[in-house]
């Protein structure tokens, strides 16, 4: 039978949840059990699609085209559980749903309410999940317990351990454990409160894990296990990891994580094999070079609004022993003050994806100076756009080119909506989504750095506009990838630039940190070589 584990936070929002469900998910894998991973999120909107970044951060694509909290990002990064639709539920999808279903009478009559038709939408939403190839799935619900929009999916697994029986399911609760410089002590008061107020609505945690910045002394546990009525072994310390976030599940290993679990829900398994993660980690302490890498967005000043293109490029310069600094650069501060003076010293560019003219011209001047100084360029969804519009004005010698995002009357439309996207009036969830296969041209680099089948994610409505293929490639810019039709263009390059490369779908969210995008550690390597040659000669 299936186990479920269920992850719940309490006390303050931002203390790593997904992080720490994505470390128990590893750690059981890497025990050889076969695990799900879901996300529950409160908010109202059917899921995070429409959301701006300020909101939401990073919007994560799945390989079947959802739009889904970043998160998901984390367990595909640790995890290899195949993620689906059924993997993120927020709020607005289970009502839409129950609301589908009393449309077409499916109630008989019966007063629609939270409790049981809510909660039950909730209850098929998890169990769904627990296959019989399944040995745990592992929930975790979004929010801080105390909110009012969480409450009926607190309320929800409380009933699970009914229906699915106590033993069978596992409740961890995250908490944060402050320390207060004044009184030099750790606090555990907030923790008791927010155990209280699971313990309030029915839920009896077995495992806390303890957010803190200094490590938990016996004593300690002991009065959190006393106050919140688990066995103190059963209190986790979950201290800050300053150095990486690779590190976190280790650090839980070392206080028993693992094993516990493995014990409260008596699961069949093999020993702890982390030898790839301690090769990892031995790799990112190690490392032997250090680069910089510019991104020039919209959103650089909010950290997880391009989360798995940092993470990528970090994955990247792990696999080839470089600290990558990222230099995080808002392309309006690259539109006021010049290209030059603000990307002279870095090792290479990239531009990621995004929506909406404001900044635009920025991202085209950064792109243009990298073309012209030889710096590696790496282009994103709308960074390939900007690409090919950067290109198509300067070099080509179409003025005025653009994209008709942003500028309908365009006399050069060298990004434009395909037929199919020109008559779709709704917002949520009518991109092009999801994994499509694309071909790749001999020779290319795309193609050397790939060296398996390429199917990768996208999240975009407008396309490179085929009329001008030609008429760029004359100019030098070539088409090295495709759609299986050839009628939408993946992937474009400057073959005589030591490394310039784009691609209209997001390679990002298939990078694992033990498995780097094969682009992203071509990128990193080609700005390695740029920093080796700069150094051997200053001049360079
Ligand atoms: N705004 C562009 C489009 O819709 C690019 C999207 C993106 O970068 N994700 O095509």
């Amino acid at each position: 039978m299936t186990k479920h584990i269920f992850v719940t936070g309490g006390v303050v929002s931002s203390l790593g949840k997904g992080l720490t469900s994505a470390s128990i998910g590893m750690l059981l894998e890497r025990r050889g059990l076969r695990i799900r991973m879901q996300k529950m999120d409160p908010y109202i909107n059917v899921d995070p699609g429409t959301m701006s970044p300020y909101q939401h951060g990073e919007v994560y694509v799945l390989d079947d085209g959802s739009e889904t909290d970043l998160d998901l990002g984390h367990y595909e990064r640790f995890t290899n559980s195949p993620l689906t639709r059924d993997s993120n539920y927020t709020t607005g999808k289970i009502y839409q749903s129950v609301i589908h279903k009393e449309r077409r009478g499916e109630y008989l009559g019966q007063t629609v309410q939270v409790i049981p038709h809510i909660t039950n939408e909730i209850k098929r939403a998890i169990t769904k999940l627990a296959e019989p190839d399944v040995d745990v799935v592992i929930t975790e619900i979004g929010g801080t317990v105390g909110d009012i929009e969480s409450l009926p999916f607190l309320e929800a697994i409380r009933q699970l351990s009914l229906d699915l029986g106590r033993e069978n399911c596992l409740y961890i609760h995250l908490t944060l454990v402050p320390y207060l410089r004044a009184a030099d002590e750790l606090k555990t008061k907030p923790t008791q409160h927010s155990v209280g107020q699971l313990r309030q609505i029915g839920i009896q945690p077995d495992l806390l894990i303890c957010r803190t910045e200094k490590p938990l002394s016996r004593d300690l546990r002991a009065k959190v296990g006393l106050f919140c009525n688990v066995p103190p072994e059963c209190v986790i310390e979950e201290q800050d990891k300053t150095f990486s976030i690779y590190e976190v599940p280790l650090s839980l290993v070392e206080h028993g994580l693992d094993e516990l679990i493995v014990r409260k829900l008596n699961l069949k398994c093999g020993a702890l094999d982390l030898e790839s993660w301690h090769e990892l980690l031995h790799r990112i302490r190690n490392p032997k070079n250090e680069i910089s890498i510019a991104v020039v967005g919209k959103y650089v000043e909010l950290r997880d609004s391009y989360k798995s293109i940092y993470e990528a490029l970090d994955h990247a310069g792990i696999a080839l022993q470089t600290v990558v600094r990222i230099e995080r650069l808002h392309s309006e501060r690259v539109d006021r003050e010049g290209a030059d003076r603000l990307l002279a010293g870095v090792d290479g560019l990239l531009v990621p994806g995004g929506f909406g003219e404001r900044g635009i011209e920025g991202k085209i001047h950064a792109i243009r100076y990298a073309r012209e100084k030889g710096i590696p360029f790496f282009g994103i969804c709308l960074g390939m756009q900007c690409a090919v519009i950067e290109f198509a004005r300067n070099v080509a010698g179409f003025e005025h080119a653009h994209s008709t995002e942003f500028a309908k009357d365009t006399p050069h439309p060298v990004i434009c909506l395909l037929d199919e996207q020109r008559m779709i009036t709704d917002k949520g969830g009518t991109m092009r989504l999801g994994a499509y296969p694309a071909v790749l041209l001999e020779g290319s680099r795309a193609a050397a750095a790939y060296e398996r089948e390429i199917s990768e994610r996208h999240r975009h409505r407008y396309e490179f506009n085929l009329a001008y293929r030609d008429a760029l490639e004359r100019s030098g810019m070539k088409v090295t990838g495709t759609s299986q039709d050839g009628k939408l263009v993946e992937i474009v390059e400057l073959p005589d630039h030591p490394w310039f490369l784009a691609v209209q779908f997001h390679p990002e969210f298939k990078s694992q940190p033990t498995r780097p995008h094969p682009l992203f550690q071509a990128f990193v390597a080609a700005a390695v070589q740029r920093r080796l040659a700069r150094t051997a000669s200053p001049q360079g």
